[in-house]
């Protein structure tokens, strides 16, 4: 299960180089340099896939579900039996600490496998009596080849999240991982070989966004991308695939308000908002990066949020005590630190961090960033406005309930919020309130599989999770049956 130097694509249950025989550059960010590279892969090689695809479909879209679950169970199994390979591969390619990759990434790969294997035991649809006259039942019917496309900054936990369901469902998967993070989509290649996933179920291409994925969004025989991005390429995806007519669920990108009111627990809301801006460097799209505090505890909260940043460690994802590792990319720490120039322009004050960290030996040349508090801006400013996805966050103080769901609902992101308070009344008019897809109160990223996931206004169309997803990889077909 070891990652290799040179990834391969995996098409009709082998893996091959892109048919162009041509690779790019794969970078290691926390030592800022080449380790793997990665097949150039382009519309030959998606034509392959949906080939291979099309030839397994009839079979798998009628197999047993319980054959089908067997199978599916079986690759999750080998993914939890090579936990530390995996991990270790996922922090190598995307910087985040081993222990986080360890512990929240790779789990939450196999269970998300396992998750939707069972669903498809218990997947049912509805039927709808005319009394003396008709019944209508429901099929529920696998679509046919549906494009997963994922990003980089869960790598496994996002591909498996979105390809599970819609193997559980019958259908038969062109994937496509980030560029920047393909290694464990890769390993899961091998994990499917060695599991028995019947060849052409599964082809997962690499390469490039521009040309991979979009070769995938184009192909007329490819009838549904669920994609999970941002919303520049949500933008694109739709206006290549809606005229086409193709299924979407889109996931895109948020920058997600967490609230703070005066009465809520501050020990417990102190350590939460501390996971929930700089988790995964502040690379998850659940972030609350804007950050918004009842006046009365304004200055305290201040003080302590900027005192714990200061003490998080960042530097080698391999170290135990490693808060942050590196982020993704030189390109995506340049336009993070863009983003720190920015908010002084605008009028901002970074509280602490926003510098490079200068470390020495092998790690010398990585991507490490100290993650900043900036407050002083104004809620039209680009800083609060748009989604950056790096270890910053912005505070400001409010004074009314009204107020703040204004500042809240003030962007055109709609993905999640956080609401801490103890006035249960006042919990539910936020939430209830609030332009978000999902709401926590007095808690952050606590998540059940089974429960809607996805955005509201730019932050994308559809949802994921439980049955949502898999209703999304089926058609239903209402059959009406007359009797007299
Ligand atoms: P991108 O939109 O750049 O890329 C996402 C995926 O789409 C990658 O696999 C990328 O390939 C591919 N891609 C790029 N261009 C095209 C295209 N024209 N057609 C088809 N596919 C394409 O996002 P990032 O990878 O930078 O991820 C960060 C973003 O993802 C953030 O905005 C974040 O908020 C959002 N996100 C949203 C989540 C949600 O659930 N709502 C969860 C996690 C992240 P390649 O990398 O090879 O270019």
């Amino acid at each position: 299960m070891s990652p290799d130097k040179y990834i391969k694509n995996y098409i009709n249950g082998a893996l091959v180089p892109a048919v162009s025989g041509e690779y790019f550059d794969n970078y290691n960010p926390a030592i800022g340099q080449v380790y793997s590279h990665i097949p150039d892969s382009d519309e030959q090689d998606v034509q392959q896939a949906l080939e291979a695809a099309e030839r397994a479909l009839p079979e798998w879209k009628r197999m047993e579900p319980t054959k089908r679950f067997r199978i599916l169970t079986r690759i999750a199994d080998i993914i939890e039996q090579n936990l530390e390979e995996f991990a270790k591969a996922e922090s190598i390619d995307s910087g985040k600490p081993f222990a986080m990759a360890r512990s929240v990434d790779i789990p939450r790969a196999h269970q998300n496998i396992r998750f939707f294997a069972t669903s498809l035991l218990h997947f049912s649809s509805e039927s709808h009596s005319m009394p003396n006259q008709a019944i209508n039942y429901t099929l529920r019917q696998p679509i046919g080849v549906v494009g997963c496309i994922s990003p980089w900054n869960l790598p496994l936990y996002l591909f498996t999240w979105k390809i599970a369901p819609a193997l559980a469902t019958g259908n038969c998967v062109i994937g496509k991982p980030s560029e920047m993070t393909p290694m464990t989509a890769y390993m899961l290649s091998k994990a499917c070989i060695e599991a028995g996933l019947p060849e052409g179920v599964l082809n997962i291409v690499h390469g490039h966004g521009a040309k991979t994925g979009q070769a995938m969004v184009e192909h007329p025989c490819i009838k549904a991308i669920s994609f999970t991005g941002g919303t520049e390429t949500g933008k694109k995806i739709i206006s290549t695939a809606g005229p086409m007519f193709k299924k979407l669920s889109l996931e895109l990108g948020g920058k997600n308000p967490n609230i703070i009111f005066a009465d809520c627990d501050f020990d417990e809301m102190m350590m939460t908002t501390l996971r929930s801006s700089f988790s995964n460097n502040g690379q998850i799209c659940l972030c609350g990066s804007r950050i918004y505090i009842e006046r009365a505890i304004y200055e305290k909260f201040r003080d302590e949020l900027v005192k714990r940043t200061q003490f998080l460690k960042v530097g080698d994802p391999f170290s135990a005590v490693t808060d942050l590792g590196a982020l993704v990319s030189k390109a995506h720490m340049e336009k993070v630190m863009g983003y720190l120039t920015l908010a002084e322009v605008e009028g901002g004050t970074i509280l602490c961090g926003g510098t490079p960290v200068k470390m020495k030996g092998e790690y010398a040349d990585g991507y490490f960033l100290r993650p900043a508090v900036i407050e002083g801006l104004t809620q039209d400013c680009r800083t609060i406005q748009e989604e950056i996805f790096g270890p910053v966050v912005t505070i400001t103080p409010f004074d009314t309930e009204e107020e703040v769901l204004g500042f809240a609902n003030g962007t055109d992101y709609g993905l999640s919020a956080t609401v801490w308070t103890k006035d249960i009344s006042r919990a539910n008019r936020m939430a209830e309130n609030l332009e978000a897809g999902i709401v926590w109160v007095n808690c952050w990223m606590v998540r059940d599989l089974r429960t809607p996931f996805g955005g509201v206004k730019s932050s994308g169309v559809g949802r994921e999770g439980g049955l949502e997803a898999m209703k999304f990889f089926t058609e239903p077909k209402n059959v009406c049956i007359k009797y007299s």
